[in-house]
């Protein structure tokens, strides 16, 4: 007797936390300025600068720390601000910092959330000026679309989720986070076409060719083997699906 009437009261807190998170995730809607996309965020961007400014150091270190040579990184700020300057990122209230890493084996780049860009030197070294301005526009499309805001908030939304499944009924909790799991990647997919798609915007608000940036995907496409490129291919969309999106986006920008 007693164990059955505790069953049920499990159930129903189960039931309460589930919903409470339903509710939070909610709540917690809105509209992008500057996507027009409705995303589910727990943070404003105040707290995305300060996690941002927060990792950097450790995220460089990781790298090898910031290349030595001056005169390359200011050269990768000068395309960085022109970027921000000429765009709708200059009305955005993240602060960007851009940054060229030693790293000369691992071809990447990454953004962290409130505007901290970060490019390889094994990357760097392969782009033509308008290139690494396509890259790092897709990069600050990241920041502007706010993702990584997005993954936080999505994965305390399945955190509380599970919490609840798991109290209502153990077994549960694994099957929603498999779920979870999905729909994380699922989104890190729109992520990347969506940061293309900024990225494009930018490069042509600031006067580059934005076809450099299918050329960007070429290279990105033709390295292979150990220096692959973690953040561009890990949850992408497949190379030749990403590139019609782009001639898309280029289209619709410059037919304006
Ligand atoms: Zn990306």
């Amino acid at each position: 007797m007693r164990s059955r009437g505790s069953w049920k009261i499990r159930i129903l807190i189960g039931l309460a936390i589930v919903a409470f998170a339903y509710f939070n995730k909610c709540s917690n809607t809105e509209t992008n300025p500057y996507t027009g996309r409705e995303q589910h965020i727990t943070m404003n961007p105040e707290q995305e600068i300060a996690i941002g400014l927060q990792s950097a150091p450790e995220m460089a270190q990781q790298h090898g720390g910031l290349y030595p040579d001056e005169r390359l990184q200011t050269f990768v700020d000068a395309v960085g601000n022109k970027l921000v300057q000429n765009s709708i990122a200059r009305e955005t209230p993240y602060q960007y910092d851009f940054h060229l890493l030693a790293d000369d084996r691992t071809i990447n780049a990454f953004a962290l959330p409130g505007g901290q860009c970060f490019i390889t030197y094994a990357l760097f070294k392969q782009l033509n000026e308008a290139q690494l301005a396509g890259v790092m526009g897709h990069e600050i499309g990241h920041v502007i679309g706010r993702h990584s805001a997005e993954r936080i908030a999505e994965s305390q939304f399945w955190q509380q989720t599970m919490m609840g499944a798991t109290v209502g009924a153990g077994d549960l909790g694994s099957v929603v986070g498999a779920i979870g799991q999905n729909t994380l990647l699922k989104n890190g997919r729109g992520d990347e076409l969506e940061s293309d798609d900024l990225g494009v915007l930018l490069m042509i608000q600031s006067g580059y060719d934005p076809n450099e940036m299918v050329e960007v995907m070429q290279i990105l496409k033709s390295a292979a083997g150990p220096n692959r490129v973690p953040e561009f291919q890990s949850t992408h969309p497949d190379p030749e699906n990403r590139i019609e999106k782009i001639k898309e986006s280029i289209r619709k920008y410059q037919g304006r």
